[in-house]
């Protein structure tokens, strides 16, 4: 089917199925709407509940009417389209109102690729049409107390029995793992091996029995990731993926999926752009004949659009057939420094307003961005090891001394 029949056929769908936004509804006018700084409200059971279940519904919807994974194989239960496709259905569904999806962004992310990549036929054959479906979602098991920037220091064990793994440690910062019904974990199997080729990686069911998942309370107010605790976790030999000792390849597959997901998702969710809703602030708080607040908001413009054209570079890369390396490291620093920025800027347009919930619209509400915007500098790879890879990779530096 060409892009053009296509096309038409998803708007049929959506018509059918969704609410057209207004026209003009990417322009942001002061005091109108809730979802003003886009950030999913967390930490109310009930709403978040809710936000999920809405989710899983869309996704259903979209998958049944052949939307849901265009360009998947059509033996999975894919669409069988190409990238062109994917595209074109993705900017027409952004002018839908839609429910928040970001809680598939790592099942469908980073670990439905890794599955792709690296899972025995059957196993993605059984996992990856329910992840798009929405019928799973899916975690990612790689941080430990003791092992998060040097991944490979962990120390999870998963020792071969019989058919099956048994596993026994911990993992932490887990996203989504309250909500997942699958994890891809990377454990050690071979403790006398070097340590980056003693690793094995696999896809964990959730609701095993040993599986303790334990939230983790954030300054955001809400408990987005967890501790995870495994004990006698018995995972069975079809779920692995990869080659046994082959877990920092497909580790790798994972993190560059990440990297590439983040970095081209970065900003602040649904609705007008970031940069209209400062101007709007800087306009409200009295501040848009302020030099300094001037200057700073052109500064932030100047960074959007630097990031606008690294992502349509990566993108370029990715349609031209190369996997873009550098770029990802690049998109995703420079995504975060931007986000930091944009948090710095409202808090010191909102000053004391921030911190009190007075009932004035559009004030309090931004302190869940500006408290939850340094932990982008850790998750998906720190600042400083992004970059460690853009010194050593792009620019040609010596490489960072082995401790
Ligand atoms: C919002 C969020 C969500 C997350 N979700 C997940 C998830 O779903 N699954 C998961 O597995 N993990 C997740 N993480 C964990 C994340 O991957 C780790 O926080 C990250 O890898 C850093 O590891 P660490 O916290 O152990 O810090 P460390 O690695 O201990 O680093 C501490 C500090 O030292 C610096 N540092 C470390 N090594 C170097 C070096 N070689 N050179 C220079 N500086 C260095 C780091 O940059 C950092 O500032 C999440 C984290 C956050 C914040």
């Amino acid at each position: 089917m060409n892009v053009e029949e296509f096309t038409a056929e998803a708007r049929a769908f959506l018509d059918a199925h969704a609410t057209r936004k207004p026209d003009h509804a990417d322009e942001f006018r002061w005091g109108e709407g809730d979802d003003f700084v886009g950030i999913v409200e967390e930490g109310d059971p009930e709403t978040e509940a809710a936000a999920v279940a809405a989710a899983r519904e869309w996704a259903a919807t979209r998958f049944d009417a052949g939307f849901g994974w265009i360009d998947g194989p059509i033996a999975l239960g894919g669409g069988g389209l190409g990238g062109e496709h994917v595209r074109a259905y993705r900017a027409l569904e952004s002018r839908y109102e839609l429910p928040d999806l970001s809680i598939f962004t790592i099942g469908l992310g980073m670990v439905a690729p890794t599955i792709a990549a690296h899972a025995r036929p059957d196993t993605a054959h059984r996992y990856l049409a329910p992840l798009h479906r929405g019928d799973l979602i899916a975690c990612q098991l790689f941080s430990e107390p003791g092992a998060g920037s040097d991944l490979a220091a962990l120390s999870t064990r998963a020792e071969r029995d019989g058919d099956d793994w048994v596993v026994n440690g911990q993992k932490v910062w887990t996203s989504n793992a309250h909500h997942a019904g699958i994890g891809e974990i990377i454990c050690r199997t071979d403790p006398d091996a070097p340590k980056h080729a003693g690793m094995t990686a696999f896809l964990v069911d959730m609701s095993a029995p040993g599986v303790e998942v334990r939230p983790l309370r954030q300054m955001t107010g809400g408990a987005g990731f967890n501790e995870v605790f495994f004990t006698d976790v018995r995972i069975p030999d079809d779920h692995r993926l990869g080659e046994v000792g082959g877990g920092w390849a497909v580790a790798i597959t994972t993190l560059m999926n990440e990297r590439a997901s983040i970095g081209s998702g970065m900003g602040l969710g649904r609705g007008p752009g970031p940069f209209e809703r400062l101007i709007a602030l800087t306009r409200e708080m009295g501040r848009d004949g302020d030099p300094i607040a001037r200057n700073r908001l052109a500064g932030l413009y100047a960074q959007q659009q630097a990031l606008a054209w690294t992502a349509k570079r990566a993108l370029a890369a990715l349609q031209a057939g190369r996997l873009p390396g550098a770029e990802l490291s690049i998109l995703k620093l420079g995504g975060t420094l931007h986000l930091i920025g944009i948090a710095d800027y409202a808090a010191g347009v909102l000053g004391p307003r921030l911190c009190a919930d007075v009932g004035e619209w559009g004030t309090f509400a931004w302190n869940k961005l500006v408290c939850g915007a340094p932990g982008a500098r850790l998750g998906g790879g720190t600042d400083e090891i992004l970059r460690n890879i853009i010194g050593e990779r792009v620019l040609g530096l010596p490489r960072e001394p082995k401790g």
